[in-house]
């Protein structure tokens, strides 16, 4: 008779015949030591991978490693490999029920918002994960991190861009990394977890996108100039003035609180006003971690809705950016754009 302290381990796994594919961009997870610090090697993560035996337990998805050339630190990941990435998964689409990136932490929520926007009609598991300690180290957070995001993709219960890290799963669009050095690297402030491992992954189907189950179209981005401007006490918005011209396209602006940005000395609003003339798109973010942008409820925000700065509401920094790339890159007239960036596409802002 079963004892009520009995746990039962879930071990049977429906994933075990599917096929995931694992894109190795780079990152601390395949690093080795060198004489420069940690630094991505080359052609040896196979071996690693094929060293952990759970990889090949008769749960597991079948999985096939396919190795970017150079492998990056992720400080170095931009609009190409975010395009090298997307077109990767587009070729392997049809060959594959899921996907694992294994990306560096430092720009991965970026990455990973890139490929929400890019990825249109995906109805596939893309999980991106990475670690804190390479696997090549005692106590690596890499090994877990890629056996439960293997397992994520296998299930294809989330058919969506998500980061799993550390026992959860996000929404790619509305992850950042919250820590250089704790092991629970990442969290979506403003959205609830797709799911939770503890003994059992606990998947939220309320929370998780529903699957876009056309065929997949891969819009890959052009080089967009667009950038990010953080507000701060004391800032001097005139040093600014010059790059508000009308080769800039869209910039997002991380705000105090509800969307707030001083008003001493008048010295901003020309210069936003000038963006605007000019045509570059206010994208208003906030710099708490969380909660929402509420334009006009403080005086201090009110112009910038009088000017017709787009409310990012609780976009991250990431997503609006990445948003931007990809609206720009679709060549959509200038209002579409600001109609799109104010509304949600994949889930990235809560309307
Ligand atoms: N610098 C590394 C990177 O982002 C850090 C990491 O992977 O955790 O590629």
């Amino acid at each position: 008779m079963k004892q009520d302290n009995e746990k039962n381990f879930p071990c049977t796994n429906p994933c075990k015949n599917r096929k995931i594919a694992i894109i190795y961009t780079g990152g601390t997870i395949g690093m080795e030591r060198s004489e420069n610090g940690y630094a991505p090697s080359p052609n040896s993560l196979q071996q690693t991978l094929d060293s952990i035996s759970d990889l090949h337990h008769p749960d597991m998805p079948e999985w096939s490693l396919l190795e970017f050339s150079p492998l990056l630190d992720s400080s170095n990941i931009a609009v190409n490999e975010w395009n090298k990435i997307g077109q990767a998964v587009a070729n392997l689409y049809d060959l594959y029920d899921g996907f694992v990136i294994l990306h560096g932490t430092d720009t991965m929520a970026y990455s990973a918002s890139a490929l929400s926007f890019m990825l249109e009609g995906l109805g596939k598991p893309v999980i991106f994960t990475g670690s804190q300690i390479p696997l090549c180290e005692l106590r690596s957070d890499g090994r877990d991190n890629i056996i439960n995001s293997l397992l994520i993709a296998g299930s294809g219960r989330a058919r969506e861009v998500c980061v799993y890290f550390n026992g959860v799963l996000l929404r790619g669009n509305r992850s950042t990394k919250q820590s250089s050095d704790h092991l629970l690297a990442f969290e979506s402030p403003n959205y609830p977890h797709l799911a939770d491992a503890g003994i059992d992954l606990q998947y939220r189907d309320d929370a998780i996108h529903p699957a876009q189950d056309g065929p997949l179209h891969f819009k890959p981005f052009a080089q967009v100039p667009i950038g990010v401007i953080k507000v701060f006490p004391g800032i001097q918005f005139e040093l600014f003035e010059s790059i508000m011209t009308d080769k800039l396209k869209g910039v997002v602006l991380e705000t105090f609180g509800a969307g707030n940005i001083p008003s001493y000395g008048g010295n901003l609003l020309p210069i936003i006003e000038k963006a605007y003339r000019s045509g570059t798109i206010v994208t208003v973010c906030s710099q708490c971690m969380q909660g929402t942008v509420s334009l006009g409820a403080y005086a201090t925000s009110k112009a910038l809705h009088d000017i017709g700065a787009v409310n990012g509401r609780d976009m991250t920094t990431e997503a609006a950016l990445t948003k931007l790339y990809y609206l720009f890159s679709l060549g959509l007239p200038k209002e579409e754009i600001k109609e799109q960036m104010s509304r949600s596409l994949r889930g990235e802002l809560s309307e």
